[in-house]
């Protein structure tokens, strides 16, 4: 099959590997009828993931069609239409018994998938501990609905949720990337009173403008003002920082209100001043660290319903045999590109026939 594997750093390259195989009995492997791109792929491709093994096919947002499973896998079965969650988790320790999946303590635990193990950016791929990994995607959901659930939508919904956002509430979502556009559609569930996206790229803005109506904008230069306007008690109540950029920390707890919530969602590439002197007296709760991905069964139930929709981050669409070019577009952030939604290689390689 193909593949799409980090050779080296800065370098990826489709190439030909054997299909995968079941390794453990809690093991499933999926065809994968979709995948994408995610900003965490190019923090590989640039060496930035230390532990990211060469030789591993990259991707870890994908949907797909269980082929074969485990003896000890109970939830899904071969032709099951299934998400894949970016988390591997054994669901049975301690911090997995109390939904802190991301710290689960196996050994395959936490970010695995196309970064210590192959990944989705392939024509199939293993997933170990597949009744935690897999949800059933429902049948009026489309493969392109149910895309980014197991990661961006995923930690979009757990930032919201562990944000204690109320309804009377000034919600600032600083960045309107693709996790930020998430973001912003899981906060829009929890009705608050007022949300306030802060994005410096004007073709951004444009695009929060133009479908999220009642939404406000504001570029970072003219945020702090812009919140103090449009709150009623000196900034913020909820802030949730999802850029990573130079500034946007700071710009986070100076945009929230005394005892406000600070959710950073953000991974940065530099450490972070937190200039305890300053913020003194300002009381601020800060909520900190990686997606804990256990929320996808809810999150797809919410898409059946028509309540959430993240279909229009799907700017475009390339087959996997294209998938270098996708690449360029999407790490360049050329041609308006948010998403870009990786189908089956037109032609599939040969060697697959004897193995399905
Ligand atoms: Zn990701
Ligand atoms: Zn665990």
């Amino acid at each position: 099959m193909l593949a799409y594997t980090y050779v080296e750093k800065g370098q990826f390259e489709l190439i030909e590997k054997p299909v995968p195989e079941l390794i453990d009995s809690h093991d499933a492997v999926v065809r994968v009828t979709l995948s994408s791109i995610c900003t965490s792929d190019l923090h590989i491709k640039h060496g930035s993931v230390p532990r990211a093994v060469p030789g591993i096919t990259v991707g870890h947002e994908m949907v797909g069609v269980v082929e074969k499973v485990g003896p000890d896998v109970v939830s899904v079965s071969p032709g099951d239409r299934v998400t894949v969650n970016v988390e591997t988790f054994c669901g049975e320790c301690f911090f997995c018994r109390h939904g802190y999946v991301n710290n689960c303590t196996s050994p395959e635990g936490g970010w695995a998938l196309g970064c210590r193990i192959d990944g989705g950016q392939a024509e199939y791929v293993r997933v170990p501990f597949a009744d935690q990994g897999l949800n059933l995607i429902p049948d009026n959901v489309s493969d392109e609905q149910a895309l980014f659930v197991g990661d961006i939508l995923a930690t979009g919904f757990w930032a919201a949720r562990i944000s204690e956002i109320s309804e009377d509430d000034t919600v600032l979502i600083i960045g309107a990337g693709p996790t930020g556009l998430c973001t912003l559609q899981c906060v829009m569930l929890k009705k608050p009173k007022c949300i306030i996206v802060c994005e410096k790229s004007s073709e951004r803005i444009r695009f929060v403008n133009e479908h999220y109506a009642g939404v406000l904008t504001v570029t970072p230069e003219k945020c702090r003002e812009f919140v103090l306007e449009n709150s009623r008690h000196g900034g913020a109540d909820v802030v949730l920082e999802v850029a990573g950029g130079e500034d946007t920390f700071r710009l986070a707890w100076e945009c929230a209100r005394p005892n406000a919530v600070v959710t950073i969602v953000a991974l940065y590439a530099h450490p972070q001043l937190l200039p305890l002197p300053d913020m003194y007296g300002k009381n601020l709760t800060f909520k900190t660290g990686g997606v804990d991905g256990c929320d996808c069964a809810e999150i797809l139930r919410l898409i059946s319903e028509g309540r959430i929709d993240t279909t229009s981050l799907i700017t475009h669409r390339f087959s996997l045999d294209r998938i270098a070019e996708a690449y360029r577009i999407f790490e360049t952030k050329s041609d308006g590109v948010i998403k870009i939604a990786v189908s089956p290689p037109r032609k599939s390689s040969e060697n697959l026939s004897s193995t399905v």
